[in-house]
């Protein structure tokens, strides 16, 4: 006899669950793509080296730069393939000092493809050959409908009425801005340098390390310089009137990390009272994932106007400076500045080469604050924390899927929660079965496989990772089979059922609505009369003679109690956890 479920062992947890579903972050249409199938002619070359030489008009709301790019040819070919908004005009194209000729592709899907331009060398380029291109370029960049999601510039005025400028481009692409190769696989290796010519008074501030500001007349030029491998969405601009509040913070290796807070004059209080929150979440993260991967940088955060982006070592803060900005409820720390952090690991030493598995940036990321809130504020405060995700999984397609995907595919048709909160739920399902120890062993040997990658920072820290990796790692710390498991959360979109049956003194258990198939099993964990027991439970056979895992527990004479999953483990279809069986309905 199958008994309903009435009540749940937790009702606390569903108290600001409607609330976190209006307010919060919440994923966005994109206008625009980056990324995708790689094209040959982009594949060709990998870029060694950016130089980006920019004049900021905010009067004008335009920009006039020349961005070189250094790479070493790969293959042999005559092409290389940029990409650059044609809401630019540009106005040359060089090589070897020479004019280069270019030209837009006419290519099907024009609102797909409007940001490609193909370069076209006077010969073949030879395979190992150094490779350096300049792109002289001016006009209006898009303006963001709705940084950070819609991102482009942003234009705003501080409340004294200064400009305050800010860029977001992840999920569009940094094409928006600056011409590049526009694909997640390759970064410069030997860094980038940074320039940008702003109206004196202001404050530019970008990735990197500060080597230099000349003012001539009324304009500044700041040059910052990035010596790690950067994600061409990390590289920012940010300009305003700022007050720099700055800090230092010991590594867990030892060293001094600089720590730098860029806020607007009229936060200057504000920004005192949040930094040390920065500072202790870095501290925190040190010391659960490894090193700051940019140590020999800096650790910066910048007063932006908008919500917020991981741009590497410059993260972009937005304006509010309270805890609690992504789950429309209290969370009980600056959950912002916590997930944009996370992501000088997950997402900036650690990268997807291809967007398809954008949740290991996201995931990843969303279950640092988790584990924070577990650590920091209790596990009853972490059980709610993965309550709200789990109101939040939407679940209609495959989180990984085979081919490759641009951001817009990936993060912006209406699913990209689900990299945030089904790829959180699914590493907390894997903590359970790998145990903890395992578990930050784990993530520590994704992020630092050796000791040397933990120590270096001439760039060879920074790795490419996919699903793959995850999948290889985790299964060199059990002895159980995870592929089942990968396959049911990763490239399915069903989410099993554990369904019971009381009858006498029998519980049954097994799981359903599991893609024939797949042999899933998972333990789980019963409460009977407050006594917990873990009992492995799979999918009924449709074979009646065959091997099933289904399981039968055996229940004692006077049951008070039955409560399944009460730690809350594991990702049904059912929302909520810690059903309580209702024993005399
Ligand atoms: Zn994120």
């Amino acid at each position: 006899m199958r008994k309903p479920i009435t009540t749940l062992s937790r009702p606390s947890i569903f108290s600001f669950m409607i609330l976190g579903l209006i307010i919060g972050f919440t994923p966005r249409t994109l206008l625009a793509q980056s990324g995708g199938p790689i094209h040959p002619y982009q594949a060709a070359y990998d870029v060694q080296h950016i130089e980006l030489d920019m004049e900021v008009f905010p009067s004008d709301s335009a920009i006039a730069a020349i961005v070189t790019t250094t790479a070493i040819q790969q293959i042999a070919s005559d092409t290389w393939r940029m990409a650059l908004s044609p809401r630019f005009e540009i106005q040359a194209v060089e090589w070897q000092g020479q004019p280069l000729a270019w030209h837009r592709p006419h290519l099907a899907e024009p609102e797909v493809h409007e940001r490609f331009i193909h370069l076209t060398f006077p010969g073949t380029l030879q395979p190992g050959e150094e490779v350096k291109v300049s792109i002289s370029y001016q006009g209006k960049p898009r303006p963001a409908v709705q940084a950070p999601w819609d991102g482009g510039f942003v234009w705003a005025e501080t409340p004294s009425g200064d400009p305050w400028i800010g860029v977001a481009c992840q999920g569009d692409g940094a094409w928006l801005w600056w011409p590049n190769k526009d694909h997640p696989s390759d970064e410069p290796d030997n860094g980038v340098m940074i320039h940008y010519t702003v109206p004196a008074g202001l404050t530019a501030v970008s990735n990197g390390v500060l080597r230099e500001t000349q003012t001539d007349g009324d304009r500044t030029r700041w040059s910052w310089e990035v010596l790690n491998p950067i994600n061409s969405y990390s590289i920012t601009l940010n300009a305003a009137p700022y007050i720099e509040l700055q800090d230092s913070v010991q590594s867990v290796d030892g060293s001094t990390i600089p720590l730098h807070f860029w806020v607007l004059p009229e936060f200057e209080e504000k920004g005192r009272e949040r930094f040390p929150q920065f500072k202790e979440q870095l501290v925190w993260f040190e010391e659960l994932l490894g090193p700051y991967p940019f140590r020999n940088e800096k650790y910066g955060v910048v007063h932006a106007p908008f919500l917020g982006m991981e741009h590497q070592t410059i993260i972009a803060y937005g304006p509010r400076f309270e805890d609690n900005n992504l789950f429309g409820r209290a969370v009980g720390f600056d959950d912002l500045h916590h997930h944009e952090l996370a992501h000088e690991w997950w997402g900036n030493l650690l990268t997807v080469w291809d967007w398809r598995d954008f949740w290991i940036h996201e995931g990843f990321g969303t279950y640092m604050q988790t584990l924070y809130t577990e650590d920091v504020l209790g596990q009853a405060a972490a059980d709610s924390l993965m309550g709200l995700m789990r109101m939040r999984i939407v679940s209609n397609d495959e989180l990984v899927p085979d081919a490759f995907q641009t951001t817009k595919q990936k993060y912006g048709s209406g699913r990209g929660g689900d990299i945030y909160y089904k790829g959180a739920w699914t590493l907390h399902m894997l903590r359970c079965l790998l145990g903890e120890d395992a578990f930050s062993s784990f993530m520590r040997e994704l992020l630092y496989p050796t000791q040397a990658a933990a120590e270096a920072l001439d760039g060879s820290q920074t790795r490419f990772a996919s699903t793959q990796d995850v999948m290889r790692v985790a299964q060199s710390y059990t002895q159980r089979d995870l592929g089942p498991f990968f396959e049911l959360f990763l490239k399915h979109s069903e989410l099993p059922e554990l369904v019971y049956e009381v009858e006498g003194r029998s519980l049954t258990l097994y799981w359903a609505n599991v893609p024939e198939g797949i042999r899933f099993s998972m333990p789980v964990e019963v409460s009977v009369n407050g006594e917990i027991r873990v009992v492995e439970v799979g999918v009924q056979n449709p074979d009646p003679t065959g091997p099933t895992g289904e399981v039968v527990v055996e229940l004692p004479r006077r049951v008070q109690e039955i409560t399944l999953d009460p730690h809350g483990w594991l990702l049904r279809n059912t929302i909520g956890y810690g059903e309580s069986l209702d024993l005399n309905p």
